[in-house]
């Protein structure tokens, strides 16, 4: 009998197998604890981790290499059961560090700007898979990092979220949880490419939203973004703006600079009349490179004057600073393949 995984319960799930083998419901949290914290108090019999261990399974994923980059970027290749690989990123913002999950081994949304997606779509991920690839990466920092916290997530790794919707909603819960992973929802960020099969605004687990944008005109999403031929920006765009937000939180919407392609002023203009007025953040992310990408980075200077002329549309603008770009670890840039630099497994 193949057992079931031991991330893959979600609150609801455990409370019906406590039941079946006729255990409190007090003791949840306990059992929560043990699975989570490696915590067994006395509240659970000394024999359980046994008894779990009859109907679960607690294998993670393996990481099978290391490679971190001069900014101290790094980035993990990761091994699952069956021997399917994605690439997961550490990457040290100042308050807090944050993981840059996948949903999906491979992607099938094909952008043309991206590394991953020309590698097609291996398989879905498994929520414990996800889960797995937080823990093993989180445990990671803490011993060489010393860094004792809860890293924040975003899910802009290897796959589209949505695409995977079911495990992805399923691992959420479990990120979520107080006596599970215990992140806060400021804590986790989904990022999606406008794959809307299924989408209901009113069911979303409350994080934080972003859209990959690009472009504000449709044909030209369309070339960085096939999916927008069945998912237009405006209804995308339209669709994302139900999500009920906080006082204090927005949708982002992340744009790549490619130079002479989306930086125009009619490109400014365009963004102005779109999302002026909404509760939006603009996140420009300069392109990274990749071996045979056909598009350029902007200079510095480029990029400056974009953002000037979108702060005269009166939208909210940031820069991203491109980390761990020497690894191929920068947004867009992952994809399962020969690493370079200091490698540490
Ligand atoms: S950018 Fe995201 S959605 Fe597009 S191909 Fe890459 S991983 Fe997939």
């Amino acid at each position: 009998m193949v057992k079931q995984h031991i991330h893959s319960l979600d609150a609801q799930a455990w409370a019906e197998w406590l039941h079946q083998e006729q255990f409190s419901p007090k003791v949840l949290n306990f059992v929560l604890d043990f699975v989570y914290q490696k915590k067994l108090t006395a509240n659970l019999p000394s024999q359980f981790p046994k008894f779990l261990k009859d109907f679960f399974s607690d294998n993670t994923p393996v990481i099978s290499e290391v490679h971190v980059s001069e900014d101290s970027t790094a980035k993990f290749l990761i091994q699952f059961e069956d021997g399917v690989q994605v690439e997961s990123v550490l990457i040290p913002f100042n308050k807090k560090p944050t993981i840059c999950l996948s949903s999906q081994a491979g992607c099938a949304m094909n952008c043309s700007f991206c590394y991953t997606g020309t590698q097609g779509l291996k398989r879905n991920l498994r929520a414990e898979e996800i889960i797995g690839q937080y823990l093993v990466v989180r445990d990671w920092m803490r011993e060489n990092q010393k860094i004792d916290l809860n890293p924040n997530i975003v899910f802009m790794g290897q796959g589209e979220p949505f695409h995977n919707w079911q495990e992805v909603n399923l691992a959420l819960s479990i990120f979520l949880h107080k006596k599970m992973v215990g992140l806060g929802p400021r804590q986790i960020t989904l990022s999606t490419s406008g794959f809307m099969e299924g989408f209901d605004a009113k069911v979303l687990p409350p994080i934080n939203y972003a859209l990959s944008l690009h472009s504000p005109f449709e044909s030209q999403r369309e070339e960085l973004i096939p999916i927008n031929k069945k998912y237009p920006l405006k209804s995308v765009i339209g669709n994302l703006q139900k999500i009920e937000l906080l006082p204090r939180q927005f949708i982002t919407y992340e744009y790549l600079l490619i130079r002479d392609f989306n930086m125009s002023d009619e490109h400014a203009l365009a963004l102005g009349e779109l999302l002026s007025g909404t509760k939006s953040i603009i996140n420009l992310i300069p392109f990274n490179p990749f071996p045979g990408s056909r598009w350029e980075r902007p200079s510095k200077e480029e990029i400056d004057l974009f953002k000037e002329k979108l702060v005269e549309q009166k939208l909210r603008v940031m820069i991203r600073t491109t980390k761990g770009d020497d690894i191929l670890a920068a947004c867009g840039q992952l994809k399962v393949n020969k690493f370079s630099r200091k490698k540490y497994v």
